[in-house]
């Protein structure tokens, strides 16, 4: 995972310490770290911050001569790689479920994000994670557009042994919601997972269908779902979501295939959301909190 990434910080800090370096060439080795750092799906906006924060950090460097200079250089990337990802109150889902169960409601999440992301089998990932963790759980197919749709979500519920609810292809999206947050009262079932369209007929209609599915269910958390492998797409469908749902938190899927690592700096950075999840692999099992400091640990540990 993140080789591309990896590689930019490891010879940007081999350059900066192996030799003392005139201004020139400086510019020259913050700029070839610059373009990786593009060409790894870091967002420029991004990326501009981490450089100018490096280069106020350089000539710290170079007041402080007697300093490990290899040392120094890392534990500065990390800060501000670190600013851009941690600096936002990361919800503790499951500490958020047991709470609102103390009241005997059930706790609503929705879904965001477009087709082909992941979105399906990450909610069933999801479910089997609250299973193990001892909750119940029911899914939504708030998805009453894309053909398939309700099988694919049935064939998972299915597997994982949850229920599911649904109405037919062209039905009302919050309709099935609202019906699903229903069932889950009644039931006295802990969580309701609601699965969305990802795809209609303009942006504007997804929107204004995701609104509705919102006001109509009122979850306790709106997550959008992006694929890390969509680099800089994934970071405008991202700002785009954030600004008709004001979603609280993402899950990149893919991670496992990633081989560039900038989606997640870039999409933490770009909506001031956290990322939540990571998606691994293909299998139930394969979603894992995201930690910033295990990110960290794992984009230096070559460097
Ligand atoms: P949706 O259209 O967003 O609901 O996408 P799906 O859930 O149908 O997933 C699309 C494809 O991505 C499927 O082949 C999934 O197995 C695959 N996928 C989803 N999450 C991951 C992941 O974390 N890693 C990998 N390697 N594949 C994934």
């Amino acid at each position: 995972m993140f080789d591309r990434i990896k590689a930019a910080l490891s010879s940007l800090t081999a350059g900066l310490t192996q030799r003392t370096l005139g201004d020139e060439e400086l510019d020259e080795l913050l700029g070839q770290f610059e373009v990786s750092l593009l060409e790894s799906d870091v967002a420029r906006e991004v990326v501009a911050n981490i450089v100018s924060k490096l280069k106020e950090d350089l000539a710290g460097l170079r007041i402080h001569r007697s300093v490990d200079s290899r040392s120094y250089v890392r534990i500065k990337l990390s800060e501000s790689i670190h600013a851009l990802i941690a600096n936002k109150a990361t919800p503790n889902v499951l500490e958020l479920i047991k709470s609102k169960r103390s009241s005997g409601e059930p706790f609503v999440i929705v879904f965001l994000g477009i087709n082909g992301t992941g979105k399906t089998t990450t909610i069933a990932k999801f479910a089997q994670m609250l299973k193990n963790h001892g909750y119940s759980v029911v899914l939504a197919c708030a998805d009453t557009h894309r053909a398939g749709a309700i099988e694919q979500l049935a064939e998972h519920a299915s597997r994982l042994s949850v229920k599911i609810v649904s109405q037919k292809y062209g039905a009302d999206p919050a309709a099935v919601a609202r019906d699903a947050v229903l069932h889950a009262r009644t039931q006295h079932l802990d969580v309701v997972l609601v699965d969305t369209a990802g795809r209609m007929q303009t942006y504007r209609n997804l929107m204004e269908e995701m609104s509705k599915i919102i006001r109509v269910a009122k979850p306790d958390l709106k997550i959008f779902v992006g694929d890390a492998l969509a680099g800089n797409d994934a970071v405008s469908q991202a700002k785009e979501f954030l600004s008709f749902t004001d979603f609280d938190g993402a899950i990149l899927t893919k991670s496992d295939a990633d081989v560039k690592g900038g989606a997640a700096l870039s999409i933490a950075y770009a909506t001031g959301k956290p990322i939540l999840f990571l998606g691994v692999g293909q299998t139930y099992q394969d979603l894992v909190p995201f930690d910033p400091d295990v990110f960290l640990d794992s984009l230096f540990s070559e460097a």
